[in-house]
């Protein structure tokens, strides 16, 4: 079984990572959080997807902070694909919309995305947003804000919540040790090495 393949763009002022995973069989793939600050940034993106040969199925935002969805109406014309979200994040993003590319699926906990022969698992986890998820593959994990290498999303934003916050943790530091850690900004990391060296989940005991 081969591996799901993972291309990172980083872009906009924010440096947000956007991803484009795809499966090696099928060439299904998915764009997660187009945060596109100027058109000019789409067209590696674009050339890589073509280049690669890629099928688009669907768009998927971690959250709705603008970093991580400026350039949701651009894919969304170019592939005509659906975007998914959380229903609690959906509002954010109407500012940058028109009512032809409202979002057409809702992510819930548990939810599965497939796209090829690969599954995400939908895992909620509010905290720097009410709406944030993160997207757990057999061994990856897209944790958006919520979770980066050596440090955690912020959350005095507007809907942020030190307290979901921390019970959204509590998840993470359930998963597998061996998972990869693909964040919204920054470096990739693993679980196990942020359960040993991230202050914010290290001493973290699993409490249910
Ligand atoms: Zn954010
Ligand atoms: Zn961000």
């Amino acid at each position: 079984m081969m591996q799901m393949l993972v291309e990172t763009f980083t872009v906009g002022m924010l440096s947000t990572n956007c991803y484009v995973a795809s499966c090696p069989q099928t060439k299904d793939a998915i764009i997660i959080d187009p945060g596109l600050e100027l058109p000019v940034e789409a067209q590696p993106i674009v050339d890589y997807i073509s280049e690669a040969e890629l099928n688009m199925i669907f768009i998927v935002n971690t959250h709705g902070h603008s970093d991580h969805v400026k350039g949701n109406v651009y894919f969304q014309q170019k592939y005509k694909v659906p975007l998914c979200i959380h229903p609690l994040d959906a509002h954010f993003i109407a500012e940058f919309t028109t009512n032809n590319y409202l979002p057409n699926k809702m992510l819930e906990e548990g939810n599965i995305l497939s796209y090829g022969q690969e599954l995400l698992k939908v895992l909620h986890t509010p905290g720097h947003t009410p709406g944030s998820i993160c997207l757990v593959g057999e061994k990856l994990i897209f944790s958006g804000d919520t979770l980066f290498a050596g440090s955690i999303g912020r959350t005095d934003f507007p809907g942020g919540s030190n307290s979901d916050m921390q019970l959204s943790l509590q998840k993470i530091v359930t998963l597998p040790d061996c998972l990869l850690v693909y964040p919204g900004h920054g470096e990739t990391t693993m679980i196990g090495e942020e359960k040993r060296i991230n202050p914010f989940i290290r001493n973290k005991g699993i409490l249910f």
